[in-house]
């Protein structure tokens, strides 16, 4: 199996005799009863409430930090009740059940009223797998349980000033020096690293071979001595990301991931896994449940239902968000058997960030100036936060650009884009 195709390792572990899946909901609508309140009709009526239809948290460090102990006290309790790692192995404290268990109890849990997770998304999403795919047994068992329990945050230390499409030409060095590498560079972009215990960081370990094949991946502690994080202010006020500076900064050999040069790989494992959680995840975020109600509730509030052009662009955004949600089902199908989806996640992430654009246009379209005059009228200004949002979603993860170059190379058998810095 090439390594890039070890992301999928979590559907690998032995099943044991199986619960059926009628206990497993009891138990599973049992402890979700005892510990959370049923939630209040999604459908909130226009006018009231919060009109917050921001992407990027916009959030005060005070708040981050309240967000961070809601989510992991329901993350630890729900860890402890034995549906926090319904996937997982055993060894690592997951109960090694199929994909399908979980789905049932998103579905469950979707009912009730529990504190966002979001935090928790790059660790769970990305650096848990990298690791389990690719981190020795100790640094399994020092990291897994702790980021599926909500104890750990993890971010990702991929990009750099210069590096973010072209990851592979990075700066950043970690020479051995016995047991340990010491690091010295820049990361930038982190999200979330303000808030981290730990980091998935790629590094170059040999500036003279082709720079694919000096990189080495590798787990580092975000609070060692040398690691400064600094935060960015992006242009919707809230500071989510941050520049990373690593000053001699010494990881132990343990905490590599994989071997020594082979960290492209590693990263594959990781980026494939960011798509699938982006176009997958945040899709449902930006536009399921409450955002297309508000859309719909806002064409009519302003008198534009009966707007052919409007009422064409509000379709054009339903049509395209079901059509990505089934393309995101068939990679997920893909990945329930065992196979490797890769043009699909591009599609998906490329889809997300097209749909948006139609959200901002649409919305912008019936707005008009209300978007930027802050009148103090509910559900009026505070679009403004999605639309300055969407350019960093067609950036994160991987560009529109570079998505489009991927299905245009793999899907549509175009030549390859010329890249006059590969080596
Ligand atoms: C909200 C957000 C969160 C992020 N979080 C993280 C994080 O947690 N960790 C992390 O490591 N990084 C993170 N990033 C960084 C992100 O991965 C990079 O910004 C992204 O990979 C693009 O790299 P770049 O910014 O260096 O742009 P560049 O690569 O310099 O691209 C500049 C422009 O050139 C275009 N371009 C580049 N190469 C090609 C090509 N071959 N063909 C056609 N066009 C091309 C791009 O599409 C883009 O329009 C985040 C970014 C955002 C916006």
């Amino acid at each position: 199996m090439p390594q890039h195709c070890t992301w999928i390792v979590r559907d690998e572990v032995e099943m044991p005799e199986a619960i059926t899946e009628a206990d497993f909901e009891k138990e599973a609508l049992a402890f979700l009863e005892a510990n959370a309140e049923p939630r209040k009709e999604a459908k909130a009526t226009w006018g009231e409430g919060s009109d917050s239809m921001s992407i990027f948290p916009e959030r005060t460090p005070e708040e981050d930090r309240a967000d961070l102990e809601a989510a992991r006290g329901w993350s630890r309790s729900r860890f402890d009740a034995g549906f926090g790692w319904i996937t997982g192995p055993e060894e690592y404290g997951g109960r090694a059940l199929d994909r399908s268990y979980q789905r049932l109890y998103d579905s469950l849990e979707a009912r009730f009223d529990t504190p966002s997770q979001a935090v928790f998304g790059i660790g769970l999403g990305m650096i848990a797998p990298t690791i389990l795919a690719h981190a020795i047994p100790e640094v399994r068992d020092l990291y897994l349980k702790g980021l599926y329990r909500g104890d750990i945050v993890a971010c990702q230390l991929f990009s750099e000033p210069s590096s973010g499409s072209d990851l592979a030409s990075l700066q950043t060095r970690a020479v051995k020096d016995g047991d340990e590498w010491v690091v010295n560079g820049q990361k930038v972009w982190t999200s979330g690293a303000h808030l981290s215990d730990i980091g998935e960081i790629i590094c170059r370990t040999d500036p003279d071979v082709p720079k694919h094949k000096g990189l080495t991946g590798f787990v580092v502690d975000m609070h060692a001595p040398g690691v400064e994080v600094r935060p960015l202010r992006q242009m919707t006020g809230g500071a989510a990301f941050n520049e990373v500076f690593f000053t001699d900064v010494r990881i132990p050999d343990s905490h590599r991931l994989g071997d020594v040069n082979a960290g492209w790989g590693v990263a594959l494992t990781t980026l494939m896994n960011e798509r699938a959680a982006i176009g997958g995840g945040a899709g449902g975020v930006a536009l399921g449940g409450m955002g297309t109600h508000r859309l719909i509730q806002l064409v009519q509030h302003y008198g534009k239902s009966k707007d052919p052009l409007v009422r064409q662009k509000l379709v054009d955004v339903l049509i395209n968000y079901r059509v990505s949600s089934y393309n995101t089902l068939r990679a997920m199908a893909k990945i329930n058997a065992g196979q490797l989806p890769g043009p699909e996640l591009s599609i998906a992430k490329l889809s997300l960030t097209q749909n948006l654009m139609r959200v901002s246009e649409l919305v912008s379209s019936v707005l008009g100036p209300k978007l930027v005059a802050d009148s103090g009228e509910w559900g009026t200004y505070a679009w403004g936060e999605f639309l300055l949002s969407v350019p960093g979603m067609r950036v994160a993860g991987g560009t529109d650009e570079i998505m489009r170059n991927i299905v245009g190379e793999r899907v549509l058998g175009l030549p390859k884009e010329p890249s006059p810095g590969k080596a």
